[in-house]
């Protein structure tokens, strides 16, 4: 239909209109479209990048979301200026900027030019890593970067993984894993569904909502997560693992995997990894890192350490949070690469089972995804430009400044910190003083939320801490300053002591009686 449409489109003289679709392949022919279409957009890029000095617009999505919907995708512009022109309306103009130094909510960092640059190789080539028939040496960089990462965590000569497209992907197949190692060692009762119901995944309170997903789509109940307490620094507690590791053998359930996390979302707190080790060692349950976070530390040159994390069965690092790399790029890393087997499926045209005996290395047989993009290439072009020293540098610095801005917290009486961060997160609230209502305190931090997005002067998040809600700053840019920390606090603190005074009714009250 759409093909016939264009075939008989009046012929209206622009050469655009008139070019053979063809021209839009990437191949031997068109070369010079494709460098000057790839300039073109480095070079809206650029634009974006020198032309806006704040890390949001403030725009709503009423304001974007007709913009969008106005645009016709069945007539093409057919012209690259005039469709960049269109992008720049609905997205690059109102774009996040994540590489701004005031941009501090979310786990987004600012990327590093080498894997920019892989980024387009990568993309050009499209090699797809399942088969080593569709990626030759992308096959043997993924693998030396897994190598590498097991190196580093220490997880031993076993040791194997594979590339995904992130943390939550990499924990539904890490806890995938573990569920089939312990339905493997039920033998007695041959009944899935009864063992699977007896499942339970051990994790602390505070880690990732992606853990009841993944419960979720291995087909354990509800029930099956069961929460851990954490202490005060908002790490699992490792008495309280015991006691309901305790309490699962009593009840006849199958702790199936202890999930310790190294960087907790909200808190960058690392869960006690070595008494955790030990206590699955004891029970006999997988011991899952989900190091999604933390991973930075892997090539951090101080920050605490991670002992224990070379005990784990399966551990998950996200090179797209603190290895400074666009998504996607994230790993999945087992201590024995048997484990891998639960994931390993035979097709006659893509992997057969030949494939394994003539040891073809066939990624596909590791992965839970078949079509897979070479996100390795970001991270080896970044090692071998940079160095891994260079790379963690780079968190040292977000380190740091997360000190700092710490004791510029913890020295204004106007805001409660929750924690004293052990990597790059502040979660904070502004309380001017103890006799506000939290009620109104609560939204009184809101606000200052709100009023920073519109305003544009800083992007931050929210979060709930015990019932109230936080104030939240996650810093991965080495460029934001002590200055930027203060001067955001200043704002945060006005924005909400305008909310406090404009609404704090007690207070009208009061001047009213007198
Ligand atoms: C971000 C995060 C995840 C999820 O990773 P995605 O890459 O966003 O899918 C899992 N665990 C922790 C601790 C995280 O911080």
């Amino acid at each position: 239909m759409s093909f016939l449409a264009y075939q008989n489109e009046e012929p209206s003289g622009t050469p655009a209109q008139q070019a053979d679709p063809r021209e839009n392949l990437l191949d031997e022919h068109n070369t010079a479209a494709y460098r000057a279409s790839v300039l073109q957009g480095v070079e809206r890029v650029i634009g974006e990048l020198t032309g806006r000095d704040r890390p949001t617009t403030g725009i709503q999505p009423e304001q974007l979301e007709p913009e969008t919907k106005r645009i016709d995708l069945d007539s093409p512009l057919r012209d690259t200026s005039e469709a960049l022109d269109e992008l720049e309306k609905v997205y690059l103009r109102d774009a996040v900027h994540f590489h701004h130094p005031r941009y501090l909510a979310h786990l987004n960092c600012p990327v590093v030019i080498p894997a920019l640059l892989a980024e387009a190789i990568g993309s050009a080539i499209n090699s797809s890593l399942d088969t080593w028939d569709q990626s030759a040496g992308g096959t043997f960089i993924e693998q030396q970067l897994i190598d590498w990462t097991a190196g580093r965590i220490g997880l031993g000569e076993k040791a194997d993984g594979v590339f995904t497209s992130g943390g939550t992907q990499s924990n539904l197949q890490a806890l995938l894993l573990a569920r089939e190692q312990a339905l493997a060692r039920q033998e007695t009762n041959p009944d899935t569904g009864w063992q699977l119901s007896r499942m339970r995944i051990l994790t602390a309170r505070d880690s990732h909502f992606s853990i009841v997903k993944a419960a979720k789509l291995l087909g354990l109940g509800a029930e099956s997560v069961i929460p851990v307490d954490c202490d005060e620094q908002r790490r699992m507690i490792p008495s309280a693992l015991d006691a309901e590791l305790d309490g699962c053998r009593d009840r006849g359930l199958i702790p199936m995997a202890v999930v310790a996390t190294a960087g907790t979302t909200d808190f960058g707190s690392i869960d006690p990894l070595l008494e955790i080790a030990g206590s699955c060692a004891r029970s006999g349950a997988w011991m899952h890192v989900d190091a999604a976070y933390g991973c930075g530390l892997l090539v951090s040159g101080k920050g605490p350490s991670l002992t224990g994390i070379e005990h784990a069965d399966s551990v998950v690092v996200d090179y797209h949070k603190s290895f400074f790399q666009p998504v996607s790029s994230s790993a999945v890393l087992v201590r024995d690469r048997e484990t891998l087997r639960h994931v390993t499926y035979h097709a006659d045209y893509l992997n057969p089972e030949r494939h394994a005996e003539q040891r073809i290395p066939n990624q596909v047989d590791k992965s839970i995804q078949t079509t897979r993009r070479f996100d390795a290439l970001k991270l080896w072009l970044t090692l071998r430009t940079m160095g891994p020293d260079a790379l963690g540098g780079l968190f040292d610095d977000v380190l740091d400044l997360a000190q700092q801005a710490w004791e510029v917290l913890h020295a204004d009486p106007r805001f409660e910190v929750v924690t004293r961060p052990e990597l790059s997160t502040l979660v904070f609230r502004y309380v001017p003083s103890a006799d506000i209502d939290p009620e109104l305190c609560d939204r009184a931090n809101l606000h200052a939320r709100g009023a920073l997005y519109e305003s544009a002067a800083a992007a931050i998040a929210e979060t709930v801490v015990d019932g109230r809600t936080h104030l939240k700053f996650t810093l991965l840019n080495p460029r934001t300053t002590r200055d930027d920390i203060a001067e955001v606090l200043e704002l945060v603190a006005e924005h909400a002591g305008r909310h406090l005074e404009e609404n704090d009714t007690t207070g009208l009250e009061q001047r009213r009686a007198s």
